[in-house]
């Protein structure tokens, strides 16, 4: 069984429950869901299938076995692998696997939707626009390739996060139809804790986040401490003011008991100043929250047509230091992939939209 390109309904896509049902209407016993969500899906990482004579055949008559295929691949020299993932309508998503400092463990980066919304001015996916939402199969397809990937360079994916493509808290109810399945004992086995949903800052989404109060860890992307600067660099900012943000993140962390991460890309003469690192500092004051500096990849020319340019290690150094004196947590996170399509968007870009079949063969997987 494979890919398939028509409008079956990816395997993927079904529950546990949706599995049981299935299976009781074609005369199987329920319990075999269980099975087919281990054997099968977990067959696609390496494992091996028993599933009972003539069910295979049948599940791959009434479902596309996988929500999406592989369309290109880059690796990085420092092993950061980005896939392009061609979903069943041919639009496509990227997820990228990051090894870990640990030799036999990394890290998986999923997308939440094709394209987004959001409009980030430094970003590369948000130059194609918003096209639709991902459903939980095609998340939980991008949890299986990056397994696959990293099992295939002997490495056990520890960790995901939603920083991806997309806006989390947009499409939430996938995401945590995703998240749930990923963490079931028979697929993933994951934690929640070893999950990381992202948002650039829609505070509802963080409240709904914090109903469903599923434990998983939440990040946001700040990126400024003001909100002019904010609103400047992501439209989001005009909607929600930091304040609110932190506030909502604040509640979030009191009822998940989960650090909050505040995710800030240095960009050179935009937000590195250290006025702002003061600034940023004193936001965190009263917050158990950590931050993570990020190191940019540069996208080309922006929505408005600027270019941003990450900031001099020398500016980054000055910026921690800055930080750390006023008595915030704050790590530097290294640049991934910085000799590929690492940063968010890029590969989608280059390959072209929709998938294109036309793209020349060396970006082809
Ligand atoms: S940075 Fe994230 S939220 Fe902002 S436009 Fe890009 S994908 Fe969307």
């Amino acid at each position: 069984m494979s890919f398939s390109s028509a409008a079956a309904r990816p395997l993927v896509d079904l529950s546990e429950t949706d599995t049981a049902a299935w299976m009781k209407s074609r005369g199987y016993n329920e319990v075999h869901a269980r099975r087919i969500i281990r054997e099968l899906l977990g067959a696609r990482s390496g494992g091996k299938q028993r599933l009972p004579d003539g069910l295979e055949d049948e599940l791959a008559e009434s479902f596309a076995i996988q929500a999406a295929e592989l369309a290109m691949k880059q690796v990085s020299e420092d092993g950061t692998t980005k896939l392009l993932l061609r979903l069943h309508d041919s639009r496509t998503v990227e997820s990228v696997l990051m090894p870990d400092y640990h030799p036999d463990r990394a890290s998986g980066c999923v997308s939440s939707q094709v394209g987004c919304a959001m409009g980030c001015d430094f970003c590369a996916t948000t130059q194609t626009g918003f096209e639709r939402n991902l459903t939980s199969g095609e998340i939980i397809e991008q949890y299986l390739q990056l397994r696959r990937e990293a099992l295939s360079t002997g490495r056990k994916l520890r960790t995901i996060v939603f920083m991806g493509m997309g806006e989390p808290m947009l499409n939430l109810q996938n995401v945590l139809a995703a998240v749930e399945r990923i963490a079931h004992p028979e697929l993933g086995a994951f934690g929640w804790r070893q999950i990381t949903v992202s948002t650039v800052g829609i505070v509802p989404g963080i409240e709904e986040l914090r109903s469903a109060n599923p434990g998983v860890h939440l990040a946001v992307s700040l990126h400024a401490p003001d909100d002019a600067t904010r609103a400047d660099l992501l439209p989001a900012g005009k909607r929600f003011a930091v304040n609110d943000i932190l506030e909502a993140a604040d509640r979030y962390q009191e009822t998940s008991g989960r650090i909050t991460t505040i995710q800030y890309c240095l960009l050179e003469g935009v937000n590195d100043s250290l006025a702002q690192a003061r600034d940023l500092a004193h936001l965190m004051k009263t917050r158990r929250m950590h931050i993570n500096l990020l190191r940019y990849n540069p996208t080309g020319l922006s929505l408005r047509g600027r270019t941003y340019l990450p900031s001099s290690m020398e500016t980054t150094e000055a910026f921690l230091a800055k930080l750390r004196a006023h008595g915030a947590v704050a790590h530097l996170r290294r640049a991934r992939g910085p000799d590929i399509d690492a940063a968010c968007g890029q590969l989608r870009k280059r390959a072209g939209l929709p998938f294109d079949p036309k793209v020349p063969k060396l970006f082809q997987a």
